[in-house]
């Protein structure tokens, strides 16, 4: 019996790596309210990223909830259904109404054309994700946000260590969010962040994420509990001292990937050139194309009968989910490319433990169409 092959198994450091830090729990009694090892995360994260202020969450979710609360107000969100269900879930989360507009083709990730011609007088914030960890069209959203007064909120959940040529790509828009999941690139168990450009709009999320507490007898806004322990921050720490190892066996992957599907018509990879300065590798997804022997659901269908699982994130879209269908810019005739991409989409496993034995396996699979 092969073993199963999923599409990502966490990271995990050496157990030795994160026993100092549960001794230094349990003698110091902090559990969580910004200890010690939350603020030392937070400042190591800032060097290792480059940019200037995190706020760490409890999980990416409500980092966005938090980021949109601080920044978009009532009305229109703008952003893609190519995501993963929380993107929109945040919106709603606050009361503002998601706007769906279409992807392009090449990186899957709003198409700033179309972007421009669904704002509206109610529109206050566009909400692009870097999907796959390739970077959006950063520049163009900018400037759309800016010709039109709106806030430009990243869901960078998927962009963990990526860099462009300006540097983090976490940098660009008001505020970017990451989530720390088992599943992302670099995990916490259960975490997330937000990265802001001022003391003072940190000083705000941290507040927000604290019932809005401004001090023992104030509270100064409906804030959630959005709070990451000491625990998670210190499986962060411990996480830190491999993360380039992780990142480096990913890239390694990514590399076998495309040489062998090179050799298999009918399937496509993203450009490599998407991936910005410092890709991270983050996903490894593969398009299904019409001339290939048999469909993507087949494909998957085989492959997982053989103990390969590979997932088709992100079909389904968001706006096929019941909460989401009937709004106007969820129908079929707005979201073209998204549709037919949704379709053809499969992304292969990819973690640090897949050894190279593993991708030959997949690959051969997907040779055997
Ligand atoms: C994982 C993910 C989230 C949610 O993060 P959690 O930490 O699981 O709450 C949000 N958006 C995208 C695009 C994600 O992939």
């Amino acid at each position: 019996m092969t073993k199963d092959i999923f599409v990502t198994k966490p990271s995990l450091p050496p157990l030795s790596d994160f026993i100092p830090y549960l001794e230094k729990i349990w003698a110091n009694g902090i559990l969580t309210n910004g200890g010690p090892f939350h603020t030392e995360l937070e400042r190591r994260l800032c060097d290792y990223l480059g940019v200037p202020f995190i706020s760490l969450f409890n999980n990416g979710t409500i980092a966005l909830v938090t980021a949109l609360q601080a920044l978009a107000g009532d009305g229109e969100v703008i952003t893609t259904p190519f995501s993963f269900v929380a993107t929109a879930h945040a919106v709603l989360w606050n009361g503002q109404t998601p706007v769906f507009v279409d992807v392009e083709p090449d990186s899957l990730n709003l198409d700033p054309a179309k972007v421009e011609a669904a704002i509206t007088p109610r529109t206050t914030a566009i909400l692009p994700v870097h999907c796959y960890g390739n970077p959006a069209r950063v520049q163009e959203l900018a400037a759309i946000a800016r010709r039109h007064g709106l806030k430009l909120i990243y869901d960078a959940s998927h962009a963990f260590g990526v860099n462009d040529a300006t540097g983090s790509v976490l940098n660009h828009g008001d505020l970017s969010t990451l989530s720390l999941h088992a599943t992302k690139v670099f995990n916490t168990f259960e975490g997330g962040a937000i990265i802001s450009h001022s003391a003072e709009m940190k000083d705000r999320i941290d507040k927000l994420k604290n019932f809005g507490h401004d001090g023992e007898v104030s509270v100064v806004a409906t804030g959630i509990n959005g709070k990451m322990s000491e625990l998670n921050s210190a499986v962060g720490l411990a996480q830190l001292g491999h993360i380039d190892g992780y990142l480096a066996r990913r890239a390694e992957i990514a590399t076998l990937y495309r040489a062998g599907i090179d050799g298999i018509a009918g399937l496509d990879y993203l450009s490599p050139a998407l991936g910005g300065t410092r890709p991270n590798h983050a996903y490894f997804p593969i398009l299904v194309q019409p001339d290939y022997p048999i469909s993507r659901d087949e494909l998957f269908r085989k492959m997982k009968a053989q103990g390969v699982h590979p997932r088709r994130y992100f079909y389904p879209l968001i706006t096929e989910f019941e909460m989401y269908r009937r709004l106007p810019s969820a129908s079929a005739v707005n979201l073209p490319v998204a549709r037919v991409m949704a379709d053809r989409v499969l992304c292969l496993p990819i973690y640090p433990d897949l050894t190279d034995g593993d991708v030959a396996r997949v690959l051969d699979l997907l040779r055997a169409g």
